[in-house]
């Protein structure tokens, strides 16, 4: 009964919460129980219940009562409490970690030499889900969950910073911390190859063995390994041995397997085996979710215009959108000065000049229509030919995503009087990119246009 009673406070929840915000949140809560109108609501993890609590408390309150009359009060519970966490522990580690985050690298240093052994920072629960890349983040957890059950490679690709090596080392960290007997090997194509060359160059015995006496092998970057011949000779054995004996094989790679050149055909073919699936760029709403979950761990609550400007000024990779906050939070924590839209504004100053201002409706529209060589006139007509109604919904979809604009507004801009047309376009285009490859590419490709 607390199920169904959840259940249905949930769908509400849905629609009136981005869905980025809804699928980070309030995936896997629950009702845990109710007793004299207190209705305790289990959470997965301290920031899932800080955010509920800071943000979505009355909305919650709200339908919570709608649904019963009798519930008076709310609280959140962190599900899973093998290990309780104490709120001051729980503000001195976001503390370390805010430290541990704001001494990290400027942006665009050069990732640290890679290292056989799992970043802790890296973990699911502070993974922002959208639909840029929920369906890697699933396929991540079902492989954590049942290693070497499903997903058989698991191959996760997609550009730079968009958070691969997040999520493939959060499945790592996920099996050693429910089983600490788990052998976890990560490694880089890079470090893959040199280790191999060395051990032939030195006659260094014994690693052969070292990545197949493994239950999951996690590589990195694989991308790395094109036109490396030996190498991809070797890494095939080992690929072989790992798959025969039902260890979870997990890849990363800036490309699907079919486009990496000078991939030796069986080894593609094996690559093809499992699963590939791709990450692309959050859009607008989920950079606003991860901005706000970043300074969050720092212990820092921004204004929403200052999370807004970020989002809206950086859209090339996550890291940068991390950089960016990082030295945000940094200088006005040297200056003593509130992090606010106007500092970011002055610190963002040289990357923003080297990007377009502003995107425009209009461009966005001319952009869409020409990658689908139509004409944009044609685009907002009223005509209801599948070749131009397609390309219609994108260009919804991403003036939506990329601008932000009201589903009216966006109505306007395309010509249509009804403002549930945008509302079903922009729907039926998130759905679509998560179940049809050909328009998640076709809408990476155009967004790539607009910033190019
Ligand atoms: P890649 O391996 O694809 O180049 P990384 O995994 O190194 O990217 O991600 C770059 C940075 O952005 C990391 O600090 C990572 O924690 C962060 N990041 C990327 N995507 C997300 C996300 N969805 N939620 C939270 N942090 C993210
Ligand atoms: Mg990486």
């Amino acid at each position: 009964m607390n199920n169904s009673l959840w259940q249905s406070v949930l769908g509400e929840i849905e629609l009136s919460v981005s869905h980025a915000n809804f699928k980070t949140w309030f995936r896997d809560t629950e009702l845990l129980s109710y007793d004299n109108g207190t209705a305790t609501i289990g959470v997965v993890n301290v920031f899932a219940k800080s955010q509920l609590e800071k943000r979505f408390d009355t909305q919650i309150r709200e339908i919570l009562k709608k649904n019963n009359p009798d519930i008076k009060d709310v609280n959140y519970k962190v599900k899973n409490t093998k290990k309780k966490i104490t709120s001051r522990e729980t503000t001195a580690s976001l503390r370390d970690r805010a430290n541990e985050l704001i001494s990290r690298a400027p942006v665009n240093a050069k990732t640290p030499t890679a290292n056989t052994t799992l970043n802790p920072r890296y973990t699911f629960d502070n993974f922002v889900v959208g639909s840029c890349n929920d369906l890697a983040y699933t396929a991540c957890q079902a492989a954590a969950a049942n290693p070497g059950a499903k997903y058989n490679p698991l191959f996760i690709y997609g550009g730079v910073g968009l958070g691969k090596t997040h999520l493939i080392q959060a499945v790592g960290n996920a099996i050693i911390k429910r089983d600490p007997k788990m052998k976890v090997a990560y490694v880089s194509s890079e470090t893959f190859m040199k280790e191999f060359l060395d051990s032939i160059r030195f006659k260094i015995a014994g690693f052969s063995d070292k990545y197949r006496n493994v239950d999951v092998l996690i590589v990195d970057d694989m991308q790395f390994i094109a036109g490396k011949e030996k190498t991809q000779e070797e890494f095939f054995h080992t690929f072989n041995a790992l798959h025969q004996a039902n260890k979870q094989i997990i890849i990363s790679s800036d490309k699907p397997p079919r486009s990496i050149p000078t991939l030796t055909e069986r080894l593609r073919s094996r690559f093809e085996w499992g699963m590939a699936i791709d990450i692309q760029m959050p859009d607008f709403e989920t950079r606003c979710v991860i901005i706000e979950t970043k300074a969050s761990m720092s212990g820092v609550t921004l204004e929403r215009q200052t999370v807004e400007y970020l989002a809206q000024n950086i859209k090339t990779n996550v890291r940068e959108l991390e950089g960016a906050l990082n030295q945000l939070l940094a200088y006005s924590e040297m200056r003593g000065t509130t992090p606010d839209a106007a500092t970011a504004e002055g610190l963002l100053g040289n990357v923003r000049s080297t990007r377009p201002q502003h995107l425009t409706a209009k461009q966005i529209i001319d952009k869409t229509a020409r990658h689908f060589q139509i004409d944009s006139k044609e685009m907002c007509s009223s005509k209801r030919d599948k070749y131009i109604a397609t390309p219609r919904q994108i260009a919804m979809y991403l003036l939506r995503s990329e601008l932000h604009m009201s589903f009216p507004r966006i109505a306007q801009e395309l010509g249509r009087k009804d403002h549930t047309t945008a509302i079903h376009s922009v729907n039926k285009i998130e759905k679509a990119i998560k179940l049809d490859l050909t328009i998640r590419e076709q809408v990476a490709e155009i967004r790539e246009k607009l910033y190019a």
